[in-house]
Order: C-alpha cells, then structure tokens, then sequence
C-alpha cells in the first residue's frame, strides 16, 4: 500500500499515531526498537498525508538556523570555551539524570516525527519510507545510549571521565539520525556538545536540536552552530578546547580533519563501497529484493549502500535473474518527496564530479543495463541504472559514486566473489544471498567488512542489535560501532578507581 492513499480525517499536527499497539510488551527493563509508521494503517497513512501536505511549503528549522550562524572567530572562541564549561558541570551529574534528559529525548523525537519527516523531505529530498525509520532510528538511540549511560561509571574498578567537549559533524544524507546518534551518545557519556549540521540539511539539524532543548537538554550543553566551512569551519575542528569529534562523511573528510589538528581525538565512520554476493544457491526473489532497496533507497546515497552486486556462477547467465532485476529497477518511480508515489527521490545536489561521470560514462567492456537517464533540468532527478560488464579493477569497481548506479560483476566461484568484494579501499557493509551454510560460513570468515548481512539487504542498521560501523577506509579512530555495546566508552577516557601507592 502507498502511504497516503485513502481519503481519511487528517489528525491534528501533533498527534502521532500510536506504533506501540501492535508490538507485543517485552519484559519490564527489556530494550526494544521503536517501530516505524505503518503503511498498512489506515490512520498512520493519512497521518502521512497530512505530513506530506506540508512539505512543499515547509520553512521548520529556519530562525533556529538563522540563530545558530556564527561569522566571527571571536564570537566562535568563546562559544566553544563556554560549551566545554558547561560540559564538565553536565559530566558530573549522576549519569541518572542524564539518562533520564535521554529518555525525554525519546519521547520528544517521536512527538515531533511528522516534523522530522517534513523538514527531511522539504530540505534534504527525503522520501517518507526512507525518513521514518530515521527517527525511529533516533528514537532507539535516546534509550539505548541512556541504559549505557547508566552501566558507565563503575566498570572492573576503572571510572570514567568524559570528554568535556564534543564536536560533532554528521552528513546531509541521514539528516535526523546521524546527527541524533552522535549527539546523544556524546550527552549520555557526559559531555557537552557543539553541533554543526551539514550545509545541505541544516534546518533538519536545527529541528532536531529544538526537540532535544524541549526535552531538558541544557541550551548551554548543547550548542548549535553553523558557520562557513572553509574558514571558521576549519579553526571549529581545530580548537584546542575540542576533545572529541564525531565525524560521518567522506574519507577525504577525516583526512581533512586531521591535517587542521593531527592529535585529534577523531571518531570518524567514513566511506563505503559495498557488494551483494548471490550464489546459486540464494532464494533470487528476496535477491533482487534486497538488491534493489540498497542500492536505490535514497538515490544511493548512503555510506552503506550496495553499489556493486557480483553474481556467481549460475546467477550470471540466469535470465530470470537479469529480467527480475532489471523489471524491478525499472519500475522505481523517481520524484519528489512530497509525492507519496515517489520510490526514488532527488539527489541532495546536481549531479557533478564522479557522480556524473558514473551516472553517464561507460568503461570498456561494459554495457548498460538501464541506461540511467536526467528527468529534470537542474540534474537532482535520475532514473537508477544498471551497468553490466564491471570489471576488476575499473571505477566502477572501485570508487563511491553515491548515487544511483549499480555495477553488475561476475565470479565463477564464491571465493572469486570474495576476492572482488575486498578489492577495495573500504570495507563498510556487505551482503551475501546464499542458503548453504558452508557458503555463509566462508563468506562471514574471509570478507572484510564491518556490517555483514546474510539474506537481508546492506542498509538500515538497527540500533543494539546491529552496531554499525566499518574497517579499511569506512572507520577512522578507534573504530567503535554506533548504537553498540562500546560506543559511549570511546568518549571519555578510564581512569584507576584507587590511587597507586
Ligand atoms: N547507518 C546507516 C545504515 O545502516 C548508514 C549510515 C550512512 O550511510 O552513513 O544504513
């Protein structure tokens, strides 16, 4: 069912309808993931609608961002020494409280989901489907990092000491829940936080900072700022009173980082260049599922996004395959978010760079597939391609593209396969359609990936359950996954609990 299709009364703004109803209780204390809207609700769909009305119009986010813009190096020094300030008072209060402002948090992030959603469409191209799990996303962070808050004072005689400041800079692509991990991470461990949204999706960041402010978060303890990246951008990172950052962007980025301050305690999840492997094996209709969804959820831009898929043996002259595959792509309606409609939304910028050239180059030997082809004039709308005949060693191969382009590769064997997935300089997700166990076992041991997904597509981690993080060139620092076990105790420092005599 398409998400708004019936013709309903529309509930009134604020009222979001209730996705607890349908979830069995768990067991008192238990965690559980927050579920998303649900399409097959009649009041959940019109609920959407009504969201999507807005968004043409939608201006959410803007005095805050306006109130948040910082142009004078001056006027940055002393925000920055200030939040460090506020920072060390807010680290020494029982990690109770804060994870009781956390669980707030929770509450206020989903009260304000159709206003999360609406600024996600309206700013960053964001289509409902793939925007609602950004907040349940969100949602499961604020508890989760909250019960990690509370086990982390006391661990095996070592206390630990937070960071008192905490830059943290999260990208335009998951505008609500990147931002939201890591600034809720950061809070719960018991530092303060400046929070500089990407350029492109800013008024998200603002509207997610409003929600954590209503929910108790100290204005003081949470800062939000934006200035211009080139010059103030550049003295905010290197600021001496930063103690951590938390980074999501490209490697490029990272490396950026590091040259303005190369002591910086950086914890950074960078790119990605992600694969499905299908063996003969696999079942081929959950394949071209899965396929489909990870490689064209968002127009592809994803750090996690399956950008290759390699077929093995059989799966590589299957007919049925290719024509499930290439039907199911084709079918993709490509539009604006505001459109319930829309399965492919735009992209957060023209084309341009190594965008465009995958978008419309080909390499020798290779084929398209589904051509992919520009709908409107600026170059944000993109019909998805397919180009087959991707060989080892080619860009296609080997470079993000972040958009959407799949690159069909073969291998006679799964070992051939592995050996093409770990041909490349990152290792984020990966995802493997087999179901013979001894294929699963050979895969899980050789591929070099941080996030393996068995029969299951390569996006949409789910916080606790699948901490989300990579190796290679996806991770720079210390390499703790987001919304896992670890994650908090990577913010702060562990000192001996008893003094040495
Ligand atoms: N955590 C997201 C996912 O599992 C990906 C984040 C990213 O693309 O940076 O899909």
């Amino acid at each position: 069912a398409s998400l708004a299709d019936v013709d309903r009364p529309v509930p009134d703004r604020h009222r979001v309808p209730d996705r607890h109803a349908a979830v069995p209780p768990s067991a008192p204390g238990a965690f559980t993931n927050t579920p998303d809207t649900d399409p097959a609700v009649p009041e959940h769909r019109a609920w959407v609608r009504d969201v999507l009305a807005r968004v043409p119009a939608s201006r959410l986010g803007s005095p805050a961002i306006e109130a948040a813009r910082v142009h004078d190096a001056g006027d940055l020094d002393a925000l920055v020494r200030d939040a460090r300030r506020a920072g060390r008072e807010w680290g020494r209060r029982p990690a109770s409280e804060r994870a009781a402002v956390l669980d707030r948090a929770a509450d206020a992030l989903e009260a304000h989901r159709g206003d999360l959603l609406e600024v996600m469409a309206s700013e960053a191209g964001k289509t409902v489907d793939q925007g609602d799990p950004e907040v349940s996303e969100a949602v499961d962070f604020a508890h989760w990092y909250a019960e990690l808050a509370r086990g982390l004072e006391h661990v095996d005689g070592a206390r630990f000491v937070p960071a008192a400041l905490t830059l943290v800079t999260p990208p335009w692509n998951f505008p609500v829940a990147i931002p939201a991990g890591s600034t809720l991470a950061a809070l719960a461990a018991g530092s303060a936080v400046v929070l500089k949204p990407a350029g492109p999706a800013e008024r998200c960041g603002a509207v997610l900072a409003e929600a954590l402010w209503e929910a108790g978060v100290p204005r003081d303890v949470l800062r939000l700022v934006q200035v211009e990246e080139a010059t103030l951008g550049r003295a905010l990172v290197a600021h001496p009173a930063v103690d951590r950052v938390i980074l999501t962007g490209a490697y490029e980025t990272a490396e950026l980082f590091r040259s303005f301050r190369p002591d910086l305690p950086l914890l950074a999840e960078t790119s990605g260049k992600n694969a499905i492997v299908v063996t003969p094996s696999a079942d081929l209709d959950l394949a071209v599922r899965d396929v489909v969804a990870s490689a064209f959820g968002h127009a592809g831009q994803k750090c996690s996004a399956a950008s290759l898929v390699v077929l093995v043996g059989s799966v590589a002259t299957s007919r049925r395959f290719r024509s499930q595959l290439l039907d199911a792509v084709s079918s993709l309606t490509v539009g604006l978010p505001q459109d319930a409609r829309t399965q492919v939304g735009p992209l957060i910028e023209p084309a341009t760079g190594k965008l465009l050239t995958g978008l419309t180059e080909l390499e020798p030997g290779q084929v398209w597939a589904l051509a992919p082809r520009r709908l409107d004039d600026a170059g944000r709308l993109w019909t998805p391609g397919v180009v087959t005949g991707v060989r080892r060693g080619s860009r296609t191969h080997r470079t993000e593209y972040f958009g959407p382009v799949l690159g069909v590769m073969t291998a006679a064997t799964l070992d051939d396969a592995i050996d093409l997935v770990n041909d490349v300089d990152y290792g984020l997700t990966s995802g493997l359609h087999s179901l013979d166990a001894d294929e699963v076992a050979l895969w899980l041991d050789r591929v070099e990936a941080g996030n393996l997904y068995v029969n299951r597509g390569t996006t949409g981690a789910i916080v606790r359950r699948q901490p989300f993080g990579g190796w290679k060139r996806s991770a720079v620092g210390p390499g703790t996954k987001a919304g896992g076990p670890s994650y908090l105790a990577g913010l702060g420092s562990w000192t001996s609990e008893r003094a040495t005599t």
